[in-house]
């Protein structure tokens, strides 16, 4: 901040963005602040802690907490959260407390992020696993763009870069997916990927970031082997079978049989014309970029 906009805002007065020279942000922004933060975490114990286990995975659900951004910027801190999980946890009933250690590992695994990231610097911009030679990642600005832009005709790919672009946050399941599309579909680098999300996202945190990204790409600690690669259609079916959050984000695709928007690869030129006439055909054949990301992986690993 300069001096002379120090100097026009006393203590106790917050400056607007626009006073400190920046735009509004293009995303549409939960409440901040430490008493939103209370009341996320209040909801969730509410409801969500004790289907978390089950519904995590479902981006239409709502059983996530929300409360990402408020722990990467301090306006809740982890002992609060970890202590209301355990109270919620002594009312609980036996099955329900498998629901909310589901979550508290989750917290778990952010703390581990955080001492990957503590032991291991590097990591920022270097792989953590060692590979015998340089993965040989595409270098592809076109089909960069058109995953940064939400364009790819892999409709749950799609909807989860628009999310991120509308709201500043993505759910964790679509989070994976898209990381997997870029890395192992685009075969492009997960530090493009990471820097986006850097960008993008209202939680970015470096630790969470980059463990994220590490482990999609198979380059990370305790990460997805190299040969397991999600099919984006099937995760869009089984994680979305009525498809309500892709036709969400996706607006070309509102109305239309979700039978067609999972099975949109296979479709027809004219299929797709009579369908949703806006929306792109997919950018790579999943099967045959399958194939090139084993054979890249194992051309590194030397085999
Ligand atoms: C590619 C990729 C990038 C990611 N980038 C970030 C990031 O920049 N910042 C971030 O906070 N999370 C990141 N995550 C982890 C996760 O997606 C988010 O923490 C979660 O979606 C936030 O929603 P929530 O608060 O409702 O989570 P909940 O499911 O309610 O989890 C509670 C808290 O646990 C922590 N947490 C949950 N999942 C993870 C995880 N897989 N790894 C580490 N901590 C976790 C978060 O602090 C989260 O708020 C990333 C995951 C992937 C796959």
């Amino acid at each position: 901040m300069s001096t002379a906009t120090q100097s026009t805002f006393p203590p106790g007065e917050i400056p607007t963005l626009a006073d400190l020279g920046f735009d509004e942000p293009e995303a549409d922004l939960p409440d901040a602040g430490m008493a939103a933060a209370r009341d996320r975490l209040d909801a969730f114990c509410d409801d969500g802690i004790y289907r978390y286990d089950s519904d995590r995975d479902y981006p239409t659900r709502e059983s996530t907490s929300r409360l990402s951004a408020d722990l990467t910027h301090g306006t809740i801190g982890v002992r609060t959260v970890y202590w209301a999980s355990e109270k919620a946890k002594a009312e609980a009933t036996d099955d329900q407390q498998e629901e909310i250690k589901e979550f508290q590992s989750q917290l778990a695994w952010r703390a581990f992020y955080t001492h990957v990231l503590w032991f291991n610097p590097e990591v920022v911009d270097e792989n953590y696993k060692e590979y015998e030679n340089p993965i040989q990642w595409e270098d592809n600005p076109e089909n960069l763009q058109a995953w940064k832009d939400g364009e790819t005709g892999y409709p749950i790919v799609d909807a989860g870069m628009r999310q991120l672009r509308a709201e500043g946050y993505m759910h964790n399941r679509v989070r994976m997916i898209v990381a997997s599309f870029l890395t192992k579909d685009l075969l492009i680098d997960w530090r493009e990927g990471y820097h986006w999300f850097r960008e993008k996202l209202v939680d970015h945190n470096t630790a969470n970031n980059n463990g994220g990204w590490q482990w999609a790409a198979s380059t990370g600690t305790d990460s997805q082997p190299y040969f397991r690669i999600f099919n984006p259609m099937t995760q869009g079916e089984r994680y979305d079978p009525d498809a309500e959050y892709i036709a969400k984000y996706v607006p070309e695709l509102e109305g239309v049989d979700p039978e067609i928007i999972h099975g949109w690869h296979e479709a027809s030129p004219t299929q797709r014309h009579n369908a949703a006439p806006d929306y792109p055909t997919p950018v790579v054949d999943h099967s045959e970029r399958r194939e090139q990301a084993l054979a890249m992986f194992e051309a590194a690993r030397g085999d």
